[in-house]
């Protein structure tokens, strides 16, 4: 039986630049480098340290994260003019990898009312930047900005135009959250199809969350043949936030079966990746987020708890230790069953008969019944009054 080889997806993250543009998420140049350092333990394949052009904090920041980091490709964001340019190139000319990453807008409402620029217009000064840019470094990015919105035949000729030009990856975002699966994965297919030279380069997806499609589309996008996924860690962003990397990560890895590509990366540092950005930003992580959230491999149903403990995978799809994250957690509550109880039990050292275990079971459903949840500590109180005789009593 041949088995077909995987097809290796890159991931460029942007926690630091478009993560960072999220209201309250900015960082110092101390923890820009902490989550870059990350980030290259992790596996990501480049870094997208910032700004340069914003300010002169952020083009040492940039700097900074071009130093610390060896192992991955650090690019910075410039717009389509030689100044930008020129600013972002000195703060990564000392990266391991540097990669120039410039955009403009494509789409009729951008160029019209942001830009007021021809899309004639817009053409020249796409190749004109990537020019300059390649001037400086081999590595150039160009990012067709609202590319969901523009019209697929002047995508085509953009396109053309950023690899004549020399850029050697291509990026088709969704900048404000706004494609569908199909119709996202129709633009890839499309440009792929109608421009052979669009194969001796990489296209990239970049998807936000505006309608909660970011996984969806950018899982598309790679079933259309984009080569590079763009995200940040737990999705942090603009607006509803930019596609949370873990989740596209995860969702190759787990359904591989589906994709037949991977990106690589050492998942079980996705969970110890979330907790650092989420130290640094003040972003809390909602319980029930997809793979990093403190409930996601956590169960409280009785029958749920009865399969877990026969066989893990009667109820989780992946294991909690491939993404980094404890291990699963029985949460004793109004709905656990006498397994879970048991098993409890038993990770407290303690043997009790079945008797017993028929009390401990009803005082912890007694007590769940009074409040959320039932602690480690009001455990053991039941547990220890059970074991005294006064098992009665442990109700309140
Ligand atoms: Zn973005």
């Amino acid at each position: 039986m041949a088995i077909e080889k995987k097809r290796h997806i890159r991931v460029f993250d942007t926690t630091l630049r478009d993560g960072e543009q999220a209201p309250g998420c900015s960082m110092t140049r101390t923890e820009k480098v902490r989550v870059a350092r990350q980030l290259e333990a992790l596996g990501v394949d480049v870094i997208e340290a910032g700004f340069p052009i914003a300010s002169t904090g952020e083009q040492e920041a940039v700097k900074a994260v071009s130093d610390a980091v060896e192992r991955v490709s650090v690019a910075a964001l410039a717009r389509a003019n030689e100044t930008d340019i020129r600013t972002a190139w000195e703060a990564i000319k000392d990266a391991a990898a540097p990669r120039i990453h410039t955009f403009i807008a494509t789409s009729p409402i951008h160029m019209t009312h942001k830009l007021s620029m021809t899309p004639k217009e817009v053409l020249q000064r796409i190749r004109d930047a990537i020019t300059y840019a390649r001037s400086f470094c081999e590595n150039v990015e160009f990012s067709a900005e609202d590319a969901s919105r523009s019209e697929i035949p002047f995508l085509v000729e953009v396109t053309a135009a950023a690899i004549e030009a020399g850029a050697v990856v291509v990026n088709l975002p969704d900048t404000v959250g706004y494609a569908t699966p199909q119709g996202y994965r129709h633009m890839f297919e499309e440009i792929r199809s109608q421009l052979p030279q669009a194969q001796r380069i990489c296209l990239s997806a970049h998807c936000h969350n505006d309608l909660g499609l970011g996984t969806a589309n950018s899982l598309a996008a790679i079933e259309g043949g984009a080569g590079q996924i763009e995200g940040t860690i737990m999705g942090i962003g603009e607006r509803a936030g930019n596609v949370a990397l873990e989740e596209v990560i995860m969702a190759l890895k787990v359904r591989g079966d589906q994709y037949q590509a991977d990106t690589g990366l050492d998942t079980r540092l996705l969970c110890e990746t979330a907790a650092l950005v989420s130290e640094v930003t003040g972003v809390g992580i909602p319980p029930n987020k997809a793979i990093i959230g403190h409930n996601a491999f956590a169960h409280e149903a009785g029958i749920h708890q009865d399969g877990v403990l026969k066989n893990a995978m009667t109820y989780e799809i992946m294991t909690p230790a491939s993404v980094g994250a404890l291990g699963n957690r029985l949460v004793l509550g109004k709905h656990s069953g006498r397994h879970a109880i048991r098993e409890h039990i038993r990770s407290c050292g303690e043997t009790l008969g079945d008797d017993e275990v028929e009390m401990v079971y009803r005082a912890v459903l007694g007590l769940a019944d009074l409040q959320k949840n039932v602690t480690q500590a009001d455990f053991r109180n039941i547990v220890n009054a059970v074991k005294s005789g006064k098992g009665e009593t442990v109700k309140r």
